[in-house]
């Protein structure tokens, strides 16, 4: 039995029962539900829950999943099974539909045969990502149709809806979630489950399904047309819908998405008499429905977050048809254009337009006067990637490096930039450390390293390190390898012997690719071994090209798992208090944070401590004063 084995539930009374679920749980029961024969993605918070559960039930449902390589791969794959008859689902996290966005233009011209939904997972106010870009511009560009679910039970029918509808227009559907949509939890009815069609039948069709120049002048024709007729079906919708509060009144709101929550809870808290007319279907605008929401209101209030999207549509809709409704919202400066909305963000801008006190509630009746320590998020202890950045460290003070520009990329080692390590300079997005140190490595004299984890690498690292090799770039690569995509859950990735199924599958080694590509220097080193590594770092420093490590051992995570599977005891280490000379290195150099100083004594906590046992070492520890916990 596996954890989520009721979420493929298909006996009759599973439907209309009630599950408890996250979003991104909800949208894989919608996956079951509407019988989806592919699912692909790249993991990314906040959409990866969604993978944690298709990799689990896909075998055991009769679909196929896989973590592709990057988010444009995944798209690929998806839009060439929906195109061989085959329902397809690609989900990602906002940022990953920027890599996927090449394919996703092309798959609007072409169409699908099948239905085919993209899921994009924003992340307002950037809980875990690297920029608050609102996705809902995609469906601008791309003319999509666009669903915009509230909450868990949302997520599964919207995602129902959108595969009928992607079917009934022959095209793909944007579904966009935001963090506290795939992250909130919430009573879910489940309903019946549409076969699945785990393989279809690609028919040729070139002058249709090539997109050359002719064919694309054609096809853009053809998408405006799809695009009207999308325009038609959003205005009946059942997903567009106008909730009248106490029989309404004469200012009317327009919301869509998790903002639509913070309204409810606004207007219920308030006892507001509002009319609220709540877009699931956002893209393409309903303009009839909208039009005759805003002559109805003497005013309009949009409640979305992000961008003025639907904003900037319902002025530019009351300029046309001469609607006299006053529309507020970010353009009248009532409500913020960053970060994720709240009910009391949102009273307050109401509390201003509508002209009633507004009363801070966001803790409700727990008043909480202490003010919390800071707590940044640190490596974890016996984190292999702890090892290699103190190994570099010790080694550029052996050296005597100075100014040295660390390019480091997306993964658990961009902590690397904090204190005490300093070890990262620049970051702009999956796989850029290596172009950005080829950039460094000719616009500078200083000594450049680019820090790449193995997923990142296979994601969008590779054309980095054959540019450099191809342009004489000068750096050091340090690939760390801890066999798995772990800031987002351990999912595997190319470079280990398993798939998104959890098969066996071919390991893609990294040293062989790099070695491919001409990089004439490459090295495996184990970041815990420390003199090796450092000695082997040097080595590279010293080389005059592009020179490659690969530091590879397991992440604490999964070898502490895979531990407690084999039922392996973790056994910690502890400082033999007679030794130690309380030179503070493990503490204020080495930095595990299952050290502590307490009673003038150093200290480790064995509930933290993963048993690594790097600090032992003389180069952490002078001494040899941490000892294995007897
Ligand atoms: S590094 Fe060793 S000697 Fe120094 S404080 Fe830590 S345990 Fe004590
Ligand atoms: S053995 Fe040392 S470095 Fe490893 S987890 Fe324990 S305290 Fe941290």
């Amino acid at each position: 039995m596996g954890d989520y084995d009721f979420i493929i539930s298909d006996v009759a009374e599973e439907e209309n029962r009630k599950h408890f679920l996250l979003g991104n749980e909800a949208v894989a029961r919608g996956v079951v539900e509407a019988g989806v024969g592919v699912a692909t993605t790249y993991p990314g918070t906040p959409s990866s829950e969604v993978g944690d559960v298709l990799s689990e039930i896909a075998k055991k449902t009769g679909f196929y999943f896989e973590d592709s390589a990057n988010e444009i791969v995944a798209l690929e794959v998806a839009a060439a099974a929906a195109m061989s008859g085959v329902r397809a689902f690609v989900f990602m996290k906002h940022v990953g539909l920027n890599v996927a966005s090449d394919a996703l233009m092309s798959t609007s011209y072409l169409g699908t045969k099948a239905g085919l939904v993209i899921m994009t997972a924003d992340d307002p106010s950037m809980f875990s990502s690297q920029n608050e870009q609102d996705n809902r511009y995609y469906a601008e560009i791309a003319r999509l149709p666009l669903v915009e679910p509230s909450n868990p039970q949302e997520a599964k029918d919207f995602l129902i809806y959108a595969y009928d509808l992607s079917e009934t227009i022959g095209g793909p559907v944007l579904l966009r979630t935001t963090t506290r949509v795939s992250h909130m939890r919430a009573s879910v009815t489940f309903g019946a489950r549409h076969a699945i069609s785990p393989k279809g039948a690609f028919k040729k069709d070139p002058s249709n399904l090539v997109i050359l120049p002719a064919t694309a002048y054609r096809k853009k024709g053809e998408l405006l047309k799809r695009f009207a007729r999308l325009a038609e079906m959003a205005e009946n919708s059942k997903l567009n819908r106008v909730e009248r509060r106490d029989g309404g009144g004469d200012i009317g709101i327009i919301s869509s998405g998790a903002a639509y929550n913070s309204v409810m809870d606004v207007a219920e808290s308030y006892n507001l008499k509002l009319d609220i007319l709540k877009l699931g279907f956002s893209n393409p605008l309903p303009e009839k429905l909208v039009a005759t929401f805003l002559k109805e209101h003497e005013g309009t209030i949009v409640v979305e977050e992000l961008d003025p999207i639907l904003e900037g549509k319902l002025r530019t809709l009351a300029q046309l048809h001469a609607i006299p409704s006053l529309i507020h919202g970010k353009m009248d400066g009532y409500l913020p254009y960053s970060y994720e909305y709240n009910p009391d963000i949102v009273a307050n801008a109401f509390s201003r337009i509508l002209g009633f006190a507004f009363k801070e509630k966001t803790n409700g009746d727990l008043q909480i006067n202490e003010k919390l320590p800071a707590r940044p998020p640190v490596l974890c202890p016996g984190c292999p990637h702890r090892a290699t950045v103190y190994a570099m460290e010790l080694v550029s003070k052996q050296l005597g490096l100075k100014n040295v520009i660390y390019s480091t990329d997306i993964g658990c080692y961009s902590l690397g930039v904090q204190k005490p390590y300093n070890e990262g300079d620049y970051l702009l997005c999956m796989g850029s450390s290596v172009g950005t140190a080829a950039g460094f490595s000719k616009s500078t004299d200083q000594c450049v390293i680019a820090f790449i984890g193995d997923s990142t690498f296979f994601h969008a690292g590779m054309p980095g390190v054959v540019n450099a090799v191809h342009n004489g770039h000068k750096f050091l690569l340090i690939v760390m390898d801890n066999r798995t995509t772990a800031m987002t859950g351990n999912q595997p990735n190319p470079g280990v012997p398993m798939n998104g199924m959890h098969e066996e599958s071919p390991e893609v080694s990294i040293e062989e690719l790099v070695k491919a590509a001409g990089v004439k220097f490459v090295r495996t080193i184990d970041p815990n071994d420390l003199r090796n590594a450092m000695q082997t770092l040097k080595e590279a420093l010293r080389f005059d090209g592009i020179s490659a490590i690969i530091s590879k051992s397991e992440c604490a995570l999964l070898r502490d798992d895979s531990k407690k599977r084999n039922g392996e005891p973790i056994i910690p280490y502890e400082v033999n208090q007679e030794k130690c000379t309380l030179c503070m290195n493990c503490i204020r150099s080495f930095s595990c944070p299952a050290f502590y100083f307490e009673g003038k004594q150093v200290k480790i906590d064995s509930a933290l401590c993963d048993g690594c046992g790097v600090c032992s070492q003389p180069l952490v520890c002078g001494p040899r004063a941490i000892e294995v916990k007897r």
